[in-house]
């Protein structure tokens, strides 16, 4: 009897969509590839949604230094664990993670050494450092996951880990006691969340919106001032760098600034403006995947969640001009 012989050909391994940007400043394209496979101290993950944050635009324009194309961008990732790596004990399969913009710390630089993982010289962010959450399957390093709670949704979950966890964490570092007032400079996907969170924290919230549309705030200096400024102001814009410049006069005595807006526009504050009364300016950037993990459950505690619009992968390059549009109430999130 003559053997069966397995048939003979290329092996073709299981393809999956993903959004990439061919080079900077190109358009997006859906294109097919092989799924990538899990190296050590990784997993794959199926992704069930991604949000769409400001700072994709990074990517998207090659703003920032050293990408390398084509790249998925994407840091507001959810899914489900679907291949672990060699050497991963502490992460199961099926098991529900989320990936944010801390993308990986290299555990060897001076901030590293110290535990300070959020300031890691060679910090990995995922969409820019390695391909994003715009695709169907992605891998991550298992130092960059996060244990997502069952009670919130995959699109309301992902924006929690860019736009939430700084909003949440930039607060709760500013110093700012329950009672102060807090002005939330920029009502988009970062600041509709800050205004939630101020509230929650037990702040007096000023929202102060974009250009026309904060007409009804005639005067937000004196609407500051008047309602007592006395802490922090969580700026959240691109577009806020100068009225963050005026607005820094309604701040009260030792209030503080706290820039979380993306953008490499300078910030115009006179010495006078922080001698009297103390003031200052701090920037503040995400978190580690264990403050995103506090965002997720001070979430779900606290009933703060997004408001999300979705669209479907294929539709990453609409889902990303609606985003750039600041017309989107309030995140833009993609789903697989
Ligand atoms: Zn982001």
């Amino acid at each position: 009897m003559a053997a069966t012989r397995a048939p003979v050909g290329p092996i073709t391994a299981a393809s999956m969509k993903v959004a990439q940007i061919p080079k900077p400043g190109g358009e997006f394209q859906i294109v097919d590839r092989e799924m990538p496979d899990p190296g050590p101290g990784h997993v794959r993950m199926k992704v069930q949604a991604c949000g769409v944050c400001g700072s994709d635009a990074l990517t998207k324009e090659g703003s920032w230094p050293g990408i390398q194309y084509p790249r998925v961008p994407g840091h507001e990732v959810v899914g489900v664990i679907d291949k672990l790596g060699a050497g991963v004990s502490n992460w199961k399969n099926g098991q529900r993670v989320g990936v944010g913009w801390h993308g990986g710390q290299d555990n060897t630089c001076p901030s590293s050494r110290r535990g300070d993982f959020r300031n890691c010289r060679n910090l990995k962010i995922p969409g820019i450092s390695y391909d994003g959450g715009y695709q169907q399957y992605m891998v991550a390093p298992v130092e960059a996951l996060v244990e997502v709670p069952e009670s919130l949704t995959d699109a309301e979950a992902a924006p929690l880990l860019c736009a939430g966890i700084t909003t949440y964490n930039a607060l709760r570092h500013s110093g700012a006691m329950p009672g102060d007032v807090v002005a939330v400079l920029g009502i988009g996907g970062l600041g509709h969340l800050g205004i939630q969170f101020a509230n929650k924290f037990g702040y007096k919230v000023v929202a102060i919106g974009r250009g026309s549309e904060s007409a009804a705030l005639t005067n937000p200096v004196e609407a500051l001032q008047k309602a007592g400024g006395r802490a922090g102001n969580l700026s959240d814009s691109s577009e806020l760098e100068s009225d963050s410049s005026e607005l820094f006069s309604g701040l009260g005595p030792n209030g503080k600034l706290m820039v979380i807006g993306v953008t490499f526009d300078p910030i115009e504050v006179t010495p006078v403006q922080l001698i009297s009364g103390s003031r200052t300016i701090q920037g503040w950037a995400a978190g580690t995947p264990a403050d995103s993990e506090d965002t997720l459950r001070f979430a779900e505690l606290t009933g703060v969640r997004p408001m999300v619009e979705t669209y479907p992968l294929e539709k990453a390059a609409e889902a990303y001009a609606r985003m750039m549009s600041g017309k989107a109430e309030f995140r833009v999130v993609l789903t697989m």
